[in-house]
């Protein structure tokens, strides 16, 4: 069996390892669009605290072909399913039994005038950070653009640099979309204590430069945003753009059903390039290394043979929002949706959430302060009934079993 894997992150890398696992005769090849070895995405903010880019990577380069997985340099530019092939940007064409696409997301772009200019980067890969990394010493003013995740991780690393930050925030608040308006204040706190300003509801007009280097943004509201770096953290966008004209897409999207398989029978896909249509008729997008990586387990799984099925289980991400340690628990981006309840426990120092949906508790957010974690993750796992009880629910103090009773 001829096994095809295009990308080497979260899924493709854990994909190949299954594979192998279940099949040691199988022809495994990766189509690696990054030139560099499989590293942890998820772990790239450790570069800028001074790790080296060998630290990031869990397997020694060698590793993949001591287990016969044969690892080439190149993108995907075109698939076609029928006759189980895939075009290589570069020219070439590699042939296929079983595929499977684990592309990820892009950053999204900034299309304004002077975006060509030197000094403005995006977040995305161990090459934006290292090259951010490398300019430490000689930046003084950065605007970073966007003020979700990953806006804030560089603000977070930039204030350690010794720069001057401006953040430019689309909406009314930062660390949008964990936070809402509310649990934000929190976040935006820490933001002013660090001297770090804020700029909410104005975007990018243009980047100014001279001498061919960015030396401001032009907002729309016509601000004048003096820097010598600009950062965009934009969000990211599922890169399937190349499969275009391959009857694998729908609507824009690479869908796929909980088996991870898309609407050719031999082609699966897995991670943040993929949308899972779950039974119960959602649609259930990726943007976590752990979901990527366990959608990979499965795809490989049945690209072996198998019938294994992806479920979501209980969602668990923990991260920093600028400094502000925070856990998401369960399907936290579901809160908006129709019959759930938004239950919210600001304090001083920490902002916790709790969701229902139809009295039984559903996912949490715990902003600086995690202590209720582990009994959260066992109550939403257990579907706990928790109408009435809500404080108890975070009270530390009163016994699991007495929550877990009803
Ligand atoms: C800075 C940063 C920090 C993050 N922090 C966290 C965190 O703390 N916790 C967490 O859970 N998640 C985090 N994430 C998200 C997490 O990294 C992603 O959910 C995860 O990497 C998705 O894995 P993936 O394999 O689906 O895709 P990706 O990691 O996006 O990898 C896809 C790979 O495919 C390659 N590719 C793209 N197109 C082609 C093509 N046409 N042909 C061949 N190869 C191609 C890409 O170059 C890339 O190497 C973070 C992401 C970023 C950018």
């Amino acid at each position: 069996m001829k096994h095809l894997i295009l990308g080497f992150s979260a899924a493709g890398a854990n994909a190949a390892e299954t594979l192998r696992r279940q099949d040691s005769q199988a022809e495994i090849t990766v189509l690696n669009g990054e030139n560099r070895p499989f590293y942890l995405r998820l772990d790239l903010e450790g570069i800028f605290h001074g790790k080296g880019a060998e630290q990031l990577m869990p397997r020694p380069p060698e590793y993949w072909e001591e287990r016969g997985i044969r690892v080439v340099p190149g993108r995907a530019a075109r698939v076609n399913p029928a006759r189980h092939e895939v075009h290589i940007e570069s020219g070439g064409t590699l042939h296929y039994d079983r595929l499977l696409i684990a592309v990820g997301s892009a950053p999204r772009d900034l299309t304004v005038p002077g975006r060509g200019l030197d000094g403005i980067f995006h977040y995305h890969t161990l090459g934006d950070a290292l090259a951010i990394h490398a300019l430490r010493e000689r930046v003084r003013r950065a605007v970073i653009v966007g003020g979700g995740i990953l806006g804030l991780e560089l603000a977070h690393a930039a204030h350690a640099f010794g720069w001057e930050i401006v953040i430019l925030v689309r909406g009314g608040h930062v660390g949008s979309p964990i936070v809402d308006a509310s649990g934000s204040a929190l976040v935006l706190a820490s933001l002013e204590r660090a001297g770090v300003k804020v700029i909410f509801r104005d975007e990018v007009a243009a980047f100014e430069g001279r001498e061919k280097h960015v030396t401001a943004i032009r907002t729309k509201s016509g601000r004048i945003l003096e820097c010598d770096f600009a950062g965009i953290c934009a969000g990211v966008v599922p890169d399937v753009g190349f499969l275009e004209g391959s009857g694998l897409l729908e609507d824009g999207q690479l869908i796929v059903n909980e088996r991870l398989q898309t609407s050719a029978p031999d082609v699966f896909a897995a991670g943040d390039c993929a949308v899972v249509h779950a039974t119960d008729g959602r649609l259930i997008p990726c943007r976590n290394w752990n979901v990527a990586s366990a959608q990979a387990r499965v795809a490989a799984a049945n690209m072996s043979g198998a019938d294994s099925v992806w479920t979501e289980g209980v969602l668990y991400n923990l991260d920093y929002l600028f400094g502000q340690e925070f856990a998401l628990i369960g399907p936290w981006a579901d809160r908006h949706l129709p019959e759930r309840a938004l239950h919210e426990f600001p304090a001083e120092n920490s902002y916790r959430a709790l969701v229902t949906h139809e009295g039984i508790l559903e996912s949490a957010l715990l902003l600086g302060d995690r202590s209720a974690d582990r009994r959260l993750r066992k109550l939403i796992a257990a579907g706990a009934v928790v109408e009435n009880r809500l404080p108890q629910v975070l009270d530390t103090n009163i016994p699991l079993e007495n929550l877990l009773k009803f």
